[in-house]
């Protein structure tokens, strides 16, 4: 997710380069957050007044660990990019450019070599995207609570009592119409 834009940067305001992604940039997006695939779309790099405004879509898929049964529990992502990069030194003169002005987002930041990397913008927009409780599928039944059974995959002997609260309502309600 690296591009050259010393070209796009001599160019006028307003002048667009298109690209399209393939890429495996990480394994681990996050501890328990594994890439299964590649990053994938379309992003579109255009001069500003200041610097280089990059927007696209990219999307990958996931394998996260299911917050009721600890499988793998898997997810597509998708991200909508949209981020302006400034230069650190100006394109003709190689003379130092007051960043600061625009950002204090060191990750937005256009290296001496006029290198644009999109890519810890675009691993903070993943990880903002995953699930916060994440699931193997909706319907998971969980691990038993006293054996640790993965109810998934067949009930186990524990005796469990009723302890859904809209059980316990009911039942206390019978009881006081039986008075
Ligand atoms: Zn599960
Ligand atoms: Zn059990």
């Amino acid at each position: 997710m690296q591009f050259n834009v010393a070209s796009l940067l001599k160019g006028p305001v307003g002048a667009i380069k298109k690209y399209d992604l393939e890429e495996h940039v990480w394994q681990h997006l996050t501890e328990d957050a594994e890439l299964i695939g590649p990053l994938s779309g379309h992003v579109q790099l255009m001069r500003t007044q200041n610097g280089i405004l990059v927007t696209g879509t990219l999307r990958t898929r996931v394998a996260l660990t299911c917050s009721r049964c600890l499988e793998p529990a898997y997810y597509d992502l998708a991200i909508e990019v949209e981020e302006e990069f400034f230069p650190t030194v100006e394109v003709y003169t190689g003379a130092t450019v007051d960043w600061q002005r625009y950002t204090d987002d060191e990750a937005l930041l256009i290296d001496a070599q006029h290198i644009l990397d999109m890519s810890e913008v675009v691993r903070q927009d993943l990880i903002v995207a995953l699930p916060m409780q994440p699931l193997c599928d909706e319907t998971c039944k969980g691990l038993c609570p006293i054996c640790g059974q993965n109810l998934n995959e067949g009930v186990c002997s524990c005796e469990r009592e009723a302890i859904d609260p809209r059980w316990a309502a009911l039942a206390n309600l019978k009881m006081h119409l039986h008075k």
